[in-house]
């Protein structure tokens, strides 16, 4: 991918938020020192790290087992042995929904699939959009944190106090601004039901210091 000086869209980044390959393995086989600094008290996460991948099935009829597509497109299992085996996610489970794990790891299944094996309910979420529209969120967060003007999201107007017009932010993802209800209702139907969600849904991820670690994130 050619250099450019645009800041680095959150998701985007293969550090924090690796495909299935760029995971650690599980620490019983080798520390992987790219995730773990080796500290007086042990091994500790040099970073945070969340898988990211979008449903594509859900199988598994003891627990829930997700076929999840990461950002690579490879397809793997995402398998919940957490105490309720995944009951508690089973409203959310949706095919096109993305599927976030923090700190996952490659795991081999004893049938040789290859996966992230979750054990703590607290480290997996589902997000209601797809991966792309997640990614796209990522983008756009990204563009208007460089301090752009705002407009209005439907009509393109600008704030000008002059001829009053006053944007305001959609209550749900405080993101798309727009000049009045008229332009947000149309927004809304053009699509910003489905990009509001991925907004929402981002939210949890840019609030976060995914550099440095000082405790684990949890859900
Ligand atoms: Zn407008
Ligand atoms: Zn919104």
């Amino acid at each position: 991918m050619p250099k450019s000086k645009k800041p680095q869209s959150l998701l985007r980044n293969t550090f924090n938020f690796p495909a299935f390959n760029g995971l650690p393995d599980e620490p019983e086989n080798e520390i992987d020192l790219k995730y773990y600094d080796d500290g007086p008290f042990g091994f500790k996460p040099s970073q945070h790290w969340c898988f990211l991948g979008e449903i594509v099935d859900s199988i598994g009829l003891v627990r829930t087992l997700l076929r999840v597509k990461d950002k690579d497109g490879q397809v793997v299992t995402t398998g919940l042995y957490t105490d309720d085996r995944g009951e508690a996610l089973a409203p959310q489970i949706k095919e096109g929904h993305t599927v976030a794990v923090l700190y996952g790891e490659q795991h081999g299944f004893l049938d040789m699939s290859v996966g992230i094996r979750v054990e703590d309910a607290s480290n997996i979420k589902i997000i209601p959009c797809s991966l792309e529209q997640l990614l796209k969120a990522s983008d756009r967060a990204t563009t208007l944190r460089k301090g752009q003007p705002g407009r209005c999201g439907s009509c393109g107007k600008q704030e000008n106090a002059s001829d009053n017009t006053h944007l305001r932010l959609c209550s749900r993802c405080r993101h798309a601004l727009y000049c009045g209800e008229d332009c947000q209702r149309k927004a809304w139907e053009d699509g910003h039901k489905a990009d509001c969600k991925a907004l929402v849904g981002l939210r949890w991820f840019t609030e976060r210091n995914w550099r440095t670690f000082h405790d684990w994130f949890s859900f």
